[in-house]
């Protein structure tokens, strides 16, 4: 057991990831964070928040040991993509085309972390019901006006992150001035465990599988829309955003899912692009604090469990004359992440550029990539390969 403090400040999946992991790999983590709140959920209800695991993360938390935690009847393997174009473009990706029966896995937001707690509490991690304030000469000093000293400080503290302000690493931000409207739809015919995209100018709907309801098949939908359109939808009150999107998506997705019906309260939030330096001495960012990507990938959350397992595989090979805070471990870490997290933003973000591109000439390029790219079984593949991410190993 190394007996080094790292105090992980933030209790989102990543903060609570980090801390376990961190925790089972024979560290000594503790969280700096507000309560953690369970929200309660009758048996047809769903968090709003959903996310699409790729296979690299469903396998980091079988083994942190959280995966079987989880409400199996909760979770929706992924096994096919249906992704459309502006125009005629169409691309189809099965999951046997790369030998996997998944794709991806959708699952709530609430029940990642429902587990993931229950885990924390198993393993017995202090959680200090406080926030990170400003950096001591030993560690941190809390908003209550707590000391805490610690050999390492792990921002995980969101988009947002005052780890990341107060140890002033390097940061930057650019606003899409798009947000992503999400909520839970009935959809008429079954969605067939397949997650469907629209490219539609620069805005993109996805309608990803959830579990059937009382009401049938349900899927949910994440709407990246410029800012000034999701406003409007947002200000409409319940009835109105309903019979709105009903006609809207009918529309958009030639009623591929039949009928669309809004089944819950739509939330929005603004989409930047941001990224970030990651380390300072004695301080390392992880997840959101240290980057964000468009979701039209839905790979946010897996970019940032990629963070933690790469920061607990450095950790763990250190020298044992060294400390978890010291810059070249930390330097170390920060090597291993430039490469996916830039290519991450990339392929989000070139995405997003390529289809807001406007014109017929632009529009036709993309529409006939689209359809080259469906007949290339070997791109298709490598495709899903690098949605997967790598195979993990880090205990
Ligand atoms: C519309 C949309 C759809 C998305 N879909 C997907 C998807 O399908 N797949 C995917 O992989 N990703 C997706 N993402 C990205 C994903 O939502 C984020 O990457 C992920 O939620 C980030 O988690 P986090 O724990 O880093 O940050 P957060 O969830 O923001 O957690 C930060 C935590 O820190 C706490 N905190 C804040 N300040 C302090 C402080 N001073 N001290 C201590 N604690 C503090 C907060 O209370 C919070 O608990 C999507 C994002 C959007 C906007």
């Amino acid at each position: 057991m190394n007996k080094e403090t790292i105090l992980v400040c933030g209790g989102g999946i990543a903060g609570m990831a980090c801390a376990l992991g961190l925790k089972k790999a024979g560290f000594n983590p503790q969280i700096v964070a507000p309560a953690y709140k369970p929200m309660s959920l009758g048996p047809h209800q769903y968090h709003p928040r959903v996310y699409a695991l790729s296979a690299a993360s469903q396998a980091f938390l079988e083994e942190l040991g959280v995966w079987g935690l989880m409400n199996a009847d909760r979770i929706t393997p992924v096994s096919g993509m249906e992704l459309y174009g502006d125009g005629d473009g169409f691309v189809q990706l099965d999951s046997w085309q790369n030998a996997e029966s998944n794709l991806t896995w959708i699952i709530e937001s609430g029940e990642i972390e429902r587990a993931l707690h229950q885990a924390l509490q198993v393993y017995n991690v202090t959680w200090q019901v406080d926030l990170f304030d400003q950096f001591t000469a030993t560690g941190i000093q809390t908003q209550k006006g707590a000391q805490l000293a610690a050999d390492l400080i792990i921002g995980a503290d969101g988009a947002g992150s005052q780890v990341r302000k107060k140890a002033h690493i390097e940061h930057h931000s650019r606003p899409y001035k798009h947000n992503g409207v999400v909520a839970h739809l009935d959809a008429e015919l079954p969605h067939q465990n397949i997650a469907y995209q629209w490219f539609v100018g620069d805005a993109v709907l996805a309608l990803l599988p959830m579990p059937d309801t009382d009401q049938g098949p349900q899927v949910s939908m994440v709407w990246s829309v410029q800012e000034s359109q999701a406003n409007a939808f947002m200000a409409m009150d319940p009835e109105a955003q309903a019979a709105h999107l009903q006609s809207l998506l009918g529309a958009l997705t030639q009623h591929r899912l039949g009928t669309l019906r809004l089944r819950s309260q739509a939330f929005a939030f603004p989409l930047t692009v941001e990224r970030s330096a990651m380390i300072a001495p004695k301080v390392a960012l992880v997840g959101d604090a240290a980057h964000r990507v468009h979701p039209l990938a839905g790979q946010g959350l897996n970019l940032g469990l990629g963070d933690i397992e790469e920061l607990i595989r450095v950790l763990r090979a250190k020298a044992s004359y060294q400390s978890v805070g010291e810059l070249r471990v930390l330097e170390r870490y920060r090597r291993a992440r430039v490469e996916p997290i830039m290519a991450m933003r990339w392929v989000t973000h070139g995405l997003h550029q390529l289809f807001a591109l406007p014109g017929a000439p632009a529009a036709f390029a993309r529409n006939v990539g689209m359809n080259v790219v469906n007949k290339l079984p070997f791109i298709k593949r490598q495709l899903m390969k690098s949605a997967a991410g790598k195979k993990t190993g880090f205990l």
